[in-house]
C-alpha cells in the first residue's frame, strides 16, 4: 500500500512545491522496459527513468551480479581501501574510453562528477601557478544541480535567477545554431574563437555535452564545433571537459559522442547508464595530462572524497551494465528508434502547434510552440500506456535499449494521439 498523504505532504520530489505538489504516480514494479502502477495499470517507459534504465527492469545478470556481491561486501570507505569491483570498472572504462582517458574518480552522482571534473581543471592550472579559474560554456546546456555544476547550466532555462547571487560568474556563448546534418563552414567557429581569446587569460576550462544537449533543451549541434574546441584549448591550455553523462554509452549512437567528432578531451564525466540505471554512482576519467599537472605541481592532492565514493555494490552494478553496453549494436538500436519512434512523428510537423521533431542516436523529440502541461499530458500519456516525462515545450523520448518495434511504436502513436487532439 502506497500512502499517498503522507508522500503528498513530507516528501519533496524534484522540482515540485511541498505545498502544492505535482501528481505522483505510486509504482510497483518495473520488468523489461515496462513500469507497473500501483493500480496494475502498465506503462511503457519511455524515459529510461531520466536515461539510466537502459537495460529495462529487473535485468536477471545485473540481479545476480549484485546478489553475489551483496553476501561479499556491501560498502567499505575508499579512503586507504580498495576492492576488486571498483578495479574491475576502471579497467573496463579504460579500455572502452578512447586515448590515454585512463585515471578514474568515482563520484557519487552525475553532478558530483561535474563538480569533481571542475575542481580537477582548478587545481590543475593551480599545479601550473596559473591564476586561471573561470569557466566557458554553451547556452541551452544542462551540468546537474549542486553549485559548480549549475553555474554552467543554460542561464535562463536553469536555476541561476533564484541563486544568482552566489553562484560563480561564467562564461556562455551563445547557442551552437549548426545542426549535425548541416554543412560546416569553419567561419561557423569565428565568434566563439574571439569570445574565447578575449578571456585566454581567465578560462580555465571549457565544459560542453558533446553534441547533444540535453535537459538544457534538447538540441543537437555539428561534431565540427568540438574539434575546433579541442583545437583552442590545445593553444591555450585550457581544461577540455565532457559531459557525457547523458550521451555516454550509447544514446547518441555511438559508444560516446565525442566518437562523432573524433575528439578526445581532457576529462569526462559518466553517469546515469553506467550502472544500468540500478545504482547511483558516476565516473570522472582523465588523462596523463590532468593527472600529471596536477600531481607534480605544490599541491598534488586531488581533493575531493565522497563517503559512498565507489560503492561496491554500484561498482558491481555497473560492471554487469558494461557487459551488456558491450554486447550491444548503438547503431542498431538507434536506426530501430528512428524508423519506429522518430519517422512515424514527423507528420506532426503539419500540425500548427508543433514547432520541431527532431532525433539523434537513441533520442526523439517534439518540439512544441508553446509550454505544455505536464499534468494532462501525463495523465493522457498514461491512458495510452506510456510514461514521458515531459518539459517546457518539450515532448521526448529515450526509450530503453531493450525497446522492441511495438515498444516504440506504442510511444510514438501517443504521442501524436495526444498532440493531435490538443490535450496538452
Ligand atoms: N550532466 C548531464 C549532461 C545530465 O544530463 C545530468 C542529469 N540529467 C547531470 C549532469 C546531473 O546528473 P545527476 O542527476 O546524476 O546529478
Amino acid at each position: 500500500m502506497i500512502d499517498y498523504n503522507f508522500d503528498k505532504e513530507f516528501i519533496w520530489h524534484p522540482y515540485t512545491s511541498l505545498k502544492n505538489p505535482t501528481l505522483v504516480y505510486g509504482v510497483s514494479r518495473g520488468y523489461e522496459d515496462k513500469i507497473v502502477l500501483d493500480d496494475g495499470r502498465i506503462v511503457i517507459d519511455g524515459m529510461s527513468s531520466w536515461w539510466s534504465v537502459v537495460h529495462g527492469y529487473n535485468n536477471s545478470y545485473i540481479n545476480n551480479a549484485l546478489k553475489s556481491q551483496i553476501d561479499n561486501l556491501s560498502h567499505v570507505m575508499f579512503g586507504g581501501m580498495t576492492h576488486k569491483p571498483a578495479i574491475d570498472l576502471a579497467k573496463k572504462l579504460q579500455k572502452m574510453l578512447p586515448g590515454d582517458l585512463d585515471y578514474t574518480f568515482f563520484a557519487d552522482s552525475g553532478s558530483v562528477s561535474v563538480e569533481v571534473a571542475m575542481k580537477m581543471a582548478i587545481q590543475y592550472h593551480y599545479s601550473k601557478g596559473h591564476s586561471k579559474a573561470k569557466f566557458f560554456t554553451v547556452r541551452s546546456g544542462y551540468h546537474g544541480d549542486t553549485y559548480h555544476a549549475m553555474s554552467v547550466c543554460d542561464p535562463e532555462n536553469g536555476m541561476h535567477r533564484i541563486f544568482s547571487k552566489t553562484l560563480p560568474l561564467q562564461i556562455f556563448t551563445s547557442d551552437l545554431k549548426v545542426k549535425p546534418d548541416d554543412d560546416w563552414n569553419d567561419s561557423h567557429f569565428d565568434n566563439i574563437l574571439k569570445e574565447i581569446l578575449a578571456l585566454k587569460n581567465d578560462i580555465a576550462g571549457i565544459i560542453i555535452e558533446p553534441i547533444v544537449q540535453g535537459a538544457g533543451g534538447m538540441k543537437f549541434y555539428h561534431p565540427e564545433f568540438l574539434r575546433h574546441f579541442r583545437t583552442i584549448c590545445d593553444e591555450l591550455d585550457i581544461v577540455l571537459i565532457f559531459d557525457e553523462i547523458a550521451t555516454g554509452f550509447g544514446r547518441s549512437g555511438k559508444m560516446f559522442a565525442m566518437e562523432h567528432a573524433s575528439v578526445i578531451p581532457d576529462i569526462v564525466t559518466l553517469g546515469k547508464a553506467l550502472t544500468g540505471g540500478y545504482m547511483t554512482l558516476a565516473a570522472v576519467v582523465c588523462n596523463k595530462k590532468i593527472r600529471n599537472g596536477i600531481s607534480d605541481g605544490s599541491f598534488p592532492v586531488l581533493m575531493h572524497g565522497p563517503t559512498f565514493m565507489a560503492n561496491p555494490l554500484a561498482c558491481s552494478a555497473a560492471n554487469a551494465s558494461l557487459d551488456l553496453i558491450n554486447s550491444y549494436n548503438f547503431d542498431k538500436i538507434s536506426k530501430r528508434v528512428n524508423k519506429y519512434l522518430l519517422e512515424p512523428m514527423k507528420v506532426l510537423l503539419d500540425n500548427k502547434v508543433v514547432k520541431d521533431v527532431r532525433g539523434f542516436g537513441a533520442i526523439a523529440v517534439v518540439e512544441m510552440k508553446r509550454n505544455v502541461e505536464m499534468t494532462i499530458i501525463t495523465r493522457e500519456l498514461i491512458k495510452r500506456g506510456v510514461w514521458l516525462r515531459p518539459f517546457g515545450k518539450l515532448i521526448y523520448s529515450m526509450p530503453t535499449y531493450i525497446s522492441d518495434e511495438k515498444s516504440l511504436q506504442n510511444i510514438s502513436d501517443a504521442i501524436i494521439d495526444i498532440i493531435n487532439r490538443g490535450l496538452f
